[in-house]
């Protein structure tokens, strides 16, 4: 079976030789740095899940290329039930971890490019779709981690990618030979970066005739020589440095976190058989639309499972606060709840609005995802506030988890800290410090900022809402229903 566990999986990544580089120095292994390790093992959380009797059912499927049963990540989504059971997958993982397990925005891409590659070839003639049925097929053979490489640094926004001071803001072709061409550029807030194998780039908006060296779509395996990876910092990333009793309380999130870098392509060489697209602008269009709305869809599963963690971690703090059965604190709880389920609902409902594509594969109901990654870029944050609201201030003022082992002052820690009789201080800080994680610090990363920009800005689902939404439609129901030819 064509599934890695965890252990091989991190194996994998530890083999891969890369210039990372992260505060300054240069980083020889991602999988032993203390700022990365917990963006790894949440990543390494998707390969475990698949072996574990009670999840594989959702963290696996029959692959259509293949037959062979592989990790539900390296899948073609090919009917409503698996655009489905992603959403649900990805609610899972979000609880599983707390954070952004990285995985999804590379299935996404996949997804998106398998069904762009086919349409450029019934048009074109082209061979990109056999291409990346190959490259897809290893993926799956090898369960890989593909890196979603879209969002291109952009420089200054009011310009088109050639009009930009440096060509070199937005990917693109730089030389052309027989064998394959050399790319130059760089992909910003690259998840997960380097807790990948391949590395699968796009561009990143619809683009004229005369930007066509800006059309491009390729994979590179993560460690191509010449690729250069800058780590990004993330808010109280230094706790995660901490060592000693107490720490993991400061950490708020002991076990996991997300991670994003800069991927710099100084120069790089891509074999013809890796090319997916060159040229077609035509086609890029499509294919940005079809990445964003599916991974719009997939913020309905993952950051609906991370806020069950904060739900619960809200109602656990007003349980050893002692505000449990407090009205409008049962009220709040409601709340969080009902918003949570909305986002979660709109996911669902844009798979099971799900169509085919010429190629096979199924397509989000573009309407209904972009509907539901607006709500996620509003409704965390209100999520995010009730938290804070039933926490009480402790959640920013609280000491090191250091002083509650402080020979001199734990005992005062201990003893003022305390919320109901019979719960340790120990619990009560463990989660008012999860709550500052996923409101304010590395956890808030993926939380609120991701849920606001990932995918795209809120405008952007403004307008895919607008362009889809048929309003000719709705104005001729109208006019249907009072008369009016
Ligand atoms: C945590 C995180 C993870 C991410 N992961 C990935 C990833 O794995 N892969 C990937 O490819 N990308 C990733 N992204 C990138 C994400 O898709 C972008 O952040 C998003 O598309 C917005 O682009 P930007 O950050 O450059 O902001 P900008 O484009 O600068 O947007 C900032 C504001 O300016 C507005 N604006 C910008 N340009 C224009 C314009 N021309 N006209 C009108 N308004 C404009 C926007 O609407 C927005 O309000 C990630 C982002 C985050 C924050």
């Amino acid at each position: 079976m064509p599934i890695k566990t965890s252990d091989e999986y991190i194996d994998s990544i530890r083999q891969l030789k890369r210039k990372i580089y992260c505060m300054g120095e240069r980083v020889e292994s991602s999988v032993d740095h203390p700022l990365m390790r917990p963006s790894l093992d949440a990543a390494a959380l998707t390969y475990e899940l698949a072996h574990d009797p009670e999840h594989k059912e959702l963290l696996t499927a029959k692959s259509t290329l293949t037959g062979d049963t592989v990790n539900r990540f390296t899948h073609i989504v090919h009917s409503k039930e698996d655009l489905t059971k992603k959403v649900k997958m990805l609610r899972l993982m979000g609880q599983k971890t707390g954070v952004c397990f990285q995985r999804c925005a590379g299935l996404d891409a996949m997804n998106a490019v398998y069904s762009s590659t086919y349409d450029i070839d019934q048009k074109q003639g082209t061979e990109y779709h056999k291409r990346f049925r190959n490259f897809l097929t290893r993926v799956q053979q090898e369960d890989m981690i593909v890196d979603a490489a879209m969002t291109d640094p952009k420089g200054d926004r009011s310009l088109s990618p050639g009009q930009q001071a440096d060509p070199d803001l937005f990917l693109h072709i730089v030389e052309e030979r027989k064998e394959g061409i050399v790319v130059r550029g760089a992909k910003a807030h690259q998840t997960g970066a380097l807790n990948s194998h391949e590395i699968l780039v796009m561009p990143t908006m619809a683009l004229k005739e005369e930007d066509k060296q800006y059309a491009v779509m390729f994979a590179v395996p993560a460690d191509t020589e010449g690729i250069v990876y800058i780590y990004g910092r993330q808010p109280s990333d230094l706790r995660s440095l901490d060592t000693g009793d107490g720490s993991d309380i400061d950490k708020g999130n002991p076990k996991y976190g997300g991670q994003e870098a800069l991927i710099v392509f100084d120069d790089i060489f891509v074999p013809r058989d890796r090319i997916f697209m060159m040229h077609e602008c035509e086609f890029v269009g499509p294919l940005v639309e079809r990445f964003a709305c599916y991974h719009r869809m997939s913020y309905g599963g993952c950051k609906v499972g991370v806020g069950d963690t904060i739900i619960g971690a809200t109602a656990s703090i007003a349980e050893y606060n002692g505000t449990e059965k407090v009205s409008h604190i049962k009220e709040k709880i409601v709340e969080m709840t009902y918003l949570n389920e909305l986002m979660y609902a709109a996911g669902l409902s844009a798979a099971s609005e799900a169509a085919p594509l010429p190629s096979g594969a199924y397509w989000v109901d573009p309407v209904l995802a972009n509907v539901c990654k607006l709500s996620v870029t509003e409704l965390p944050f209100q999520i995010a506030r009730i938290a804070q609201d039933v926490a009480g201030g402790a959640m920013v003022t609280i000491p090191s988890g250091k002083d509650l082992h402080s020979p001199e002052v734990g005992h005062l820690v201990e003893k003022y800290f305390k919320g109901v009789d019979g719960v340790p201080t120990r619990d009560r800080l463990k989660i008012l410090r999860y709550i500052e994680n996923a409101c304010l610090g590395r956890g808030a990363l993926a939380y609120l900022t991701e849920s606001v920009h990932g995918a795209g800005s809120p405008q952007a689902q403004r307008v895919m809402i607008r362009r889809f939404s048929n309003i000719e439609h709705k104005k001729r129901l109208v006019r249907d229903i009072v008369g009016i030819d």
